[in-house]
């Protein structure tokens, strides 16, 4: 079941999140909320009762309840047995950096959708999050349900949940596809798709990063530098760096030849959408959207995109 509520509403306990050091107060309530959430994930992803967990950890099943719920901790013989139980570490445990979906493989189980996605998994569950926020304010719920149905796709919260999970790039172009195809998508609303990504939960730790860069010239250049931990499908590189304008080149990544991404129904979307966000960028520091030159266009034929960018 498509989990509406997680998505509109983010990952908020991000392990990463968590402050180093000597805990202080209301600190360990947030690690144990957080603890309990992976105990739960992996229970799920691995198709395991809470009753069969209680009687690994020689637990009542109300005490693992509470453990799941964040009110209630663990001892560490308890993790322990949990690590051996998921083949994991403990310490992935508590960092929460857990590829579920080896877990759910480990225990037989499918991922809810089709396995041409977990191919060429460069992209990141992150990258579709604007997409698939956006599908729902525009046509409700029950739109977005019909999409994910189409490309056979069950986006269970289990997997949303986690962000930086891998995923196939043919699962967000199939999502783009449909959207256009519904015509929900087009040229005008792309800016409210290139909105939803700059959510905090989309963005992750790039969030504070973009927030508190002094210039546009070192926001557009923290972008590039950041780039590859949300699009590593395609390569991006500052080729002029001049003090009042950056030109920027964006290249397919050398797995890109194996992917269909320049059809008709997509046309440029990809290009429009990158101009589009980069335009957009500059609203992380209050200044107004920028306006992009492009010089060259790898979806018109050239082999990569070149956008010339005010940096000033
Ligand atoms: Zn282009």
């Amino acid at each position: 079941m498509f989990n509406y509520e997680g998505i509109m509403r983010g990952r908020k306990k991000d392990l990463r999140k968590l402050p180093v050091g000597p805990l202080k107060s209301g600190q360990d309530e947030k690690i144990l909320e957080v603890l309990g959430e992976t105990v739960k994930r992996l229970r799920k992803c691995a198709h395991i009762s809470q009753e069969r967990i209680a009687e690994i950890l020689g637990l009542h099943q109300t005490a693992v309840c509470r453990v799941e719920l964040g009110q209630q901790s663990l001892q560490p013989w308890h993790l322990q047995q949990l690590s051996d139980l998921y083949d994991i570490r403990v310490s992935d445990m508590l960092s929460g950096q857990i590829n579920f979906w080896q877990i759910a493989e480990r225990f037989g189980q499918k991922p809810p959708f089709p396995s041409r996605y977990l191919e060429l998994a460069h992209s990141k569950v992150r990258e579709f999050l604007p997409l698939l926020r956006f599908m729902t304010v525009q046509k409700g719920r029950t739109f977005l349900q019909r999409v994910l149905k189409e490309v056979d796709t069950d986006l269970d919260l289990h997997y949303l949940r986690g962000p930086d999970q891998p995923i196939g790039v043919n699962c967000n172009l199939d999502l783009i596809r449909h959207s256009i195809k519904g015509g929900v998508l087009n040229s005008d609303n792309l800016k409210l798709v290139v909105d939803e990504s700059r959510n905090e939960d989309v963005q992750g730790f790039l969030h504070p990063v973009y927030l508190t860069q002094p210039s546009l010239g070192n926001l557009l250049k923290s972008f590039v530098l950041n780039s590859h931990h949300y699009d590593s499908n395609f390569i991006y590189t500052v080729c002029e760096d001049k003090s009042s304008e950056l030109v920027l080149s964006v290249k397919p990544a050398e797995h890109m030849d194996k992917v269909k991404y320049k059809d008709v129904e997509l046309g440029d979307y990809l290009c429009r959408y990158k101009r589009e966000y980069l335009s957009q960028l500059s609203g992380y520091i209050g200044a107004k959207p920028l306006q992009i030159h492009e010089k060259d266009c790898h979806f018109h034929g050239a082999s990569q995109c070149v956008y010339a960018i005010p940096a000033t």
